[in-house]
């Protein structure tokens, strides 16, 4: 089923999504299936729980639609962070284009570190502790500062900022044209 996108000015997108229990979460399956669903119908590479109205700490990444002879190993890169807690941040800070389906229209460089080790539980309820790099740690980094309440335009120069207030501010009454599916503030 696909879920409604959650826009910029909705208040759940700025909460610090709280940790799940996964033995006593009800449809977790279900709820993984559908935000797989809701991301591919808006052609996005990540998606989480803030961004459907959940204040539950989890998203879903798949890179394999960008998956390219220079980079093979966006191919089998689809996957669920439960619980997911960034321990560690290291390397250079790159910047590099971002967008989000929660901000329709707007494409930003984002500075980020360009190493990351993060735990979590996996789909199936196992204990990972993994180290990324690259695109996949910007990626990663991008979801997870949606369980933190943190979204990318925070991370803008104040110029660009400043260039893109008008978009936001529409997107906070609720003015945004969208292909998806999506629920605003009011
Ligand atoms: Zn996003």
């Amino acid at each position: 089923m696909i879920l409604p996108i959650y826009i910029y000015g909705h208040p759940v997108l700025r909460k610090v999504a709280q940790d799940i229990d996964p033995e006593n979460y009800s449809h977790l399956k279900e709820l993984i299936d559908n935000m797989f669903e809701t991301m591919y119908g808006a052609d996005g590479v990540g998606l989480a729980g803030p961004q459907v109205g959940l204040e539950d700490r989890i998203f879903v990444v798949d890179l394999s639609p960008l998956a390219s002879e220079e980079h093979p190993e966006f191919k089998d890169f689809k996957k669920v962070f439960i619980n997911a807690h960034i321990t560690e941040r290291n390397g250079e800070m790159e910047s590099a284009e971002e967008g989000c389906l929660s901000i329709p229209g707007i494409h930003e460089k984002v500075p980020r570190e360009d190493e990351i080790r993060i735990q979590y539980l996996d789909e199936n309820l196992q204990a990972q502790d993994e180290v990324y790099s690259g695109y996949m740690a910007r990626v990663i980094q991008h979801e997870y500062d949606h369980i933190e309440g943190i979204l990318f335009i925070d991370k803008i120069s104040p110029l660009r900022k400043r260039m893109v207030k008008g978009k936001l501010s529409n997107m906070e009454k609720g003015k945004v044209a969208c292909e998806y599916k999506i629920r605003t503030v009011r």
